[in-house]
């Protein structure tokens, strides 16, 4: 007993000390330092973009994108059902309102379904796509889990409607395709908008923290100055704008420059640890473990198990909890589907079936970047015993 293998934990094995203690001698703790510009440009160096601007979250990343997509009250933003809530919860911010749009067997919005509801439900006057006489102004794309979306075919349907494309990256910093239209671009450097995150179970953290990237630098920059209170200039108080306190700080920042430094290692413990299970796991009836798209280096930050609902009848609730008391595996379900949460209940749905599908059967089972190989065999064992024992 006393063993212990959690879900996805940070990874503080470089110089994360080291530049935060810099930082706190500095006295740059606050949104001002050295740091917030150099983590700014090994993002953009990373994601081969221009320009990148830090911030506080990938909740205020979404939130910019939108302002900045000029989502406005009373507009419509095309989202999924099945993501953590704050992909979605920006465009009740703006006072828009959400349709959520099925996922694909990716997890990601599903083009063929987004395509049929602007075909089917929509019309297009004076060059805008219109929904119940609301403009569909935006649409937001989640890389699941690190799976890149199909943005081929999302791209082709957000440009025929005239659609704001905002990448929900949060999950999928460092994904990328490999062939293709797009081979060589980054999750979140493909839409209008690109959002990332930076919080305690992400790939990189900064403690609390996001970035947000655009394709075109001058918006980005306007992105910056609205996330520091859209201040004009340095010496007086002139405020043009409605603007935000959605910087990042130095100090998260210093945390962040030091994991870009180890991004890279981690994207490749995430590859060994998946190469692993999917051997451990091939062949076992219960389950089986989900792939990543083709065509794509995918950064593999969650691992998902795709249950067999017809043997394994036992709740989300029955499996975790089994799996932590008795073997100290922390597990966890996919996410509620957001259109059932209270708040989006009278929300309209396209066909959902897929999300109701994969939200019953998906598993989450343990991805930190410190597990020893000892530590997987452990997890797939007592994973598919469990499994098996509750199939009995
Ligand atoms: C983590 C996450 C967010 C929010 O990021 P925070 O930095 O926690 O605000 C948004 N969308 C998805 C899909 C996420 O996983």
């Amino acid at each position: 007993m006393g063993r212990f293998i959690p879900l996805s934990i940070p990874n503080f094995e470089g110089n994360e000390r080291k530049y935060v203690d810099d930082a706190i001698d500095q006295g740059w703790v606050s949104t001002g330092g050295a740091y917030i510009t150099e983590l700014e440009k090994r993002l953009a160096a990373y994601l081969h973009t221009d320009n990148v601007c830090a911030c506080q979250s990938g909740t205020s990343a979404l939130h910019l994108s939108l302002v900045e997509a000029g989502v406005v009250p009373g507009d419509i933003v095309l989202v999924p059902p099945v993501t953590f809530i704050a992909a979605v919860n920006p465009v009740r911010y703006q006072f828009a309102e959400p349709v959520f749009i099925d996922c694909d067997d990716s997890l990601c919005m599903d083009p063929l379904k987004l395509r049929r509801f602007c075909e089917e439900k929509c019309e297009v006057k004076d060059g805008r796509l219109i929904h119940n006489d609301k403009v569909v102004r935006a649409l937001v794309v989640v890389h699941v889990f690190g799976n890149m979306a199909d943005m081929e075919a999302i791209m082709d349907v957000a440009e025929k409607y005239n659609i704001k494309v905002i990448e929900d990256a949060t999950e999928a910093l460092g994904t990328r395709y490999t062939e293709g239209k797009y081979a060589g671009k980054f999750a979140g450097t493909i839409g209008h908008f690109g959002a990332y995150s930076f919080n305690g179970n992400k790939i990189i953290t900064t403690g609390g923290g996001g970035a947000i990237t655009a394709n075109k630098s001058e918006v980005v920059d306007h992105l910056r100055y609205l996330s520091t209170q859209a201040k004009n200039d340095p010496h007086y108080y002139i405020h043009d704008e409605i603007g935000y306190n959605y910087r990042m700080t130095n100090i998260q920042a210093a945390l962040g420059v030091a994991q870009m430094e180890e991004l890279e290692e981690f994207v490749e413990r995430k590859h060994k640890n998946y190469d692993l299970y999917k051997e451990l796991f091939e062949g076992f009836e219960l389950g089986r473990l989900l792939g990543y798209r083709e065509g794509t280096y995918s950064n593999q930050w969650f691992y998902s198990l795709l249950i067999d609902r017809t043997k394994v009848t036992a709740t989300m609730r029955e499996i975790i909890t089994k799996l932590q008391s008795e073997y100290g595996i922390e597990t966890r379900a996919i996410w509620g589907l957001i259109n059932e949460q209270l708040p989006y209940l009278k929300e309209e749905c396209f066909e959902l079936e897929k999300g109701p599908y994969y939200a019953a059967r998906i598993l989450n089972i343990p991805a930190s970047t410190q597990l020893t190989e000892e530590d997987l065999r452990y997890t797939a064992e007592k994973v598919m015993a469990v499994l098996k024992e509750l199939a009995e």
